[in-house]
């Protein structure tokens, strides 16, 4: 099988290991004469899979089992957005939601929905090319809400703020296990598992106990998180498949050498295609000007020939290089380069842009 340069944001690149072993449990899982898509979600295959998911997770996270409950969720990183203010925002409490672009607006709309919203602070008047600067929590705020990593305006938050007493919600749906940060620093981390951690399909919810132990209890069974803390993600039938890849990919974040060397390899992929638009400000614009403000996972950028759009998709398709459409809400070009992508394609693509700048001279 040739592979391709896969830049797309979601569902996106998974580890060619992954792939094989999960292609080998779709005919046959761990010698059970079944198919990973035919097991019982309460046989025995499967708790042994469920287990190790979450155990795998923790540990990359390097978060104590005892401290951190992880739940597997369907409706995506969206039905997060509402599900997180229905469980918290009962009785007229607030939340404070820091805006960075389009992913967290819709956090908020949903928010807006149960409870009150303050905008702690928002970079909507530098078109979200920025992280804008920390302001601290309001004091009784539910939750302070964060999107780490804006998959669609390119920019990704340094490090995680320190938000003292008031619990730290994150939506890392496309930074989730790419970078070596003090994840303890959060009391809900939530992730779509298909940018960054497996198929489309299961969302992981990694979140204080403390934290959730002040969850409504009054809501419908599916919609609480105290349904699925009682039972163990396994109220319904969950997202099976999505589960047993999430856990195999989280082992091979394991089998690389942890965060901090997925972190380094990706700053490295990434450093190469922003060096490659940097040095040719007549042909590339990157909005996102503060280096530190860069997304290691999603390089957005633009052409200043517009007309040249079409050309430069064209020879990234003869290079074998697919998903460089930016998103729709703001055009342009977008290379998203998460954990599996590898680095010949970050140089592939740093070589094309050079290329391409110099073709034009
Ligand atoms: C993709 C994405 C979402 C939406 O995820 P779904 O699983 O499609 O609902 C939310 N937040 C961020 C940061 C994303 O990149």
């Amino acid at each position: 099988m040739k592979r391709i340069y896969n830049f797309s944001p979601g569902p996106a690149i998974l580890p060619e290991e992954v792939l094989r072993q999960a292609s080998q449990a779709v005919l046959e899982v761990d010698g059970s004469g079944m198919s990973i898509l035919e097991i019982s979600h309460r046989g025995r295959e499967f708790a042994a899979i469920h287990a190790e998911a979450k155990a795998a997770l923790l540990r990359v996270l390097n978060l104590d089992a005892n401290e951190y409950e992880v739940l597997f969720l369907g409706g995506g990183a969206s039905l997060q957005f509402a599900m997180l203010p229905m469980n918290f925002l009962s009785e007229g409490r607030s939340a404070d939601y820091v805006d960075t672009g389009e992913w967290s607006l819709k956090a908020m709309k949903e928010a807006r929905r149960y409870g009150g919203v303050r905008v702690a602070t928002s970079s909507v008047d530098a078109h979200y090319s920025e992280i804008p600067a920390f302001e601290p929590p309001a004091p009784g705020a539910a939750y302070y809400h964060i999107t780490t990593n804006n998959t669609i305006e390119g920019t990704q938050w340094c490090d995680l703020p320190v938000t003292g007493v008031t619990p730290l919600a994150a939506d890392m749906s496309s930074d989730f296990m790419a970078r070596d940060i003090d994840h303890t620093r959060c009391a809900f981390i939530y992730a779509g598992a298909q940018k960054n951690a497996g198929p489309a399909g299961v969302t992981v919810v990694i979140a204080r106990r403390s934290f959730l132990s002040h969850a409504s209890p009054d809501l419908p069974a599916m919609l609480a998180y105290a349904t699925h803390v009682k039972n163990d993600s396994l109220y319904n039938t969950p997202p099976v498949f999505g589960i047993y890849v999430v856990g195999l990919v989280a082992q091979w974040v394991e089998a690389q050498g942890g965060l901090a060397v997925v972190e380094a390899r990706n700053r490295r992929k990434a450093a190469l295609i922003y060096a490659a638009l940097d040095t040719h400000p007549d042909v590339f614009d990157v909005p996102v000007r503060r280096i530190c403000d860069r997304s290691i996972m999603n390089i957005v950028f633009r052409l200043l020939d517009k007309d040249r759009e079409p050309a430069f998709l064209q020879g990234a398709k003869e290079r074998d290089m697919s998903g460089l459409k930016g998103h729709r809400s703001v055009g342009g070009f977008r290379a998203s380069i998460y954990n599996a992508f590898p680095h010949e394609g970050a140089e592939a693509l740093a070589d094309y842009l050079t290329s391409f700048a110099e073709a034009r001279a």
